[in-house]
């Protein structure tokens, strides 16, 4: 099951069907009711890298393109339990909680790219284990749930003790949070959260954590 294919059984959308015959640049597959790309993807659309080679877009896909509200806000989409949007407060508590499989969550932060075309094949059937889209990275993420707890503790502890969000991301301290760490005891902590750098599911679980 594509992302399209998702997004259409849940909301039950109107689906649009064209007449093109061949290979959809969305989700690469064969299609005879393609629509031709401008009909699908408007003047301003900044996602052309993130397309494949392909003749139109099947009318699955033409569905993600249907809606602002897709690249504008985070949300979550279920077979069971439908499309909903969520603010970024509840992130947390989603991915942690997800709706049965298959479903797929994305998370904007701008509201301006559509990373979730880097996930078309990417529907999660675990609610353990599964990828998931953010809009500040062009790749799927992987959530693994115990990993992703250890993470959100540690990022929720790192912020209750004053560290950055944008430190704790980068990975990278400043003087007068070693300073404080070395004064406090707990510059072994900040050592090991320097170890998550670049590791894309620790940068989200930051990104997410509340306190
Ligand atoms: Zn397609």
């Amino acid at each position: 099951m594509t992302l399209g294919e998702l997004l259409l059984n849940a909301s039950q959308c109107s689906i649009n069907q064209g007449n093109v015959q061949g290979v959809c640049m969305i989700c690469n597959r064969e299609t005879k009711e393609g629509l031709k790309i401008k009909e699908v993807v408007s003047g301003n659309f900044t996602g052309w890298s993130m397309l494949q080679s392909g003749d139109c877009v099947c009318p699955e896909c033409a569905i993600i393109f249907s809606d602002q509200t897709f690249r504008k806000k985070s949300w979550v989409v279920s077979e069971k339990s439908g499309f909903r949007v969520f603010k970024n407060d509840e992130a947390a508590e989603i991915m942690f909680n997800p709706p049965e499989p298959p479903f797929f969550i994305h998370i904007a932060k701008q509201g301006q790219k559509q990373t979730w075309l880097y996930c078309l094949h990417r529907v999660a059937t675990s609610n353990k284990r599964y990828f998931f889209s953010h809009e500040a990275y062009n790749v799927p993420i992987f959530f693994e749930r115990e990993k992703a707890e250890n993470y959100l503790q540690k990022a929720k502890h790192a912020l209750q003790l004053g560290v950055t969000k944008r430190e704790l991301i980068i990975g990278e301290f400043k003087t007068t949070t070693w300073r404080k760490a070395y004064e406090q005891g707990y510059n072994d902590f900040l050592k090991e959260l320097s170890g998550y750098k670049k590791d894309l599911l620790w940068e989200v679980m930051v990104d997410v954590a509340r306190v």
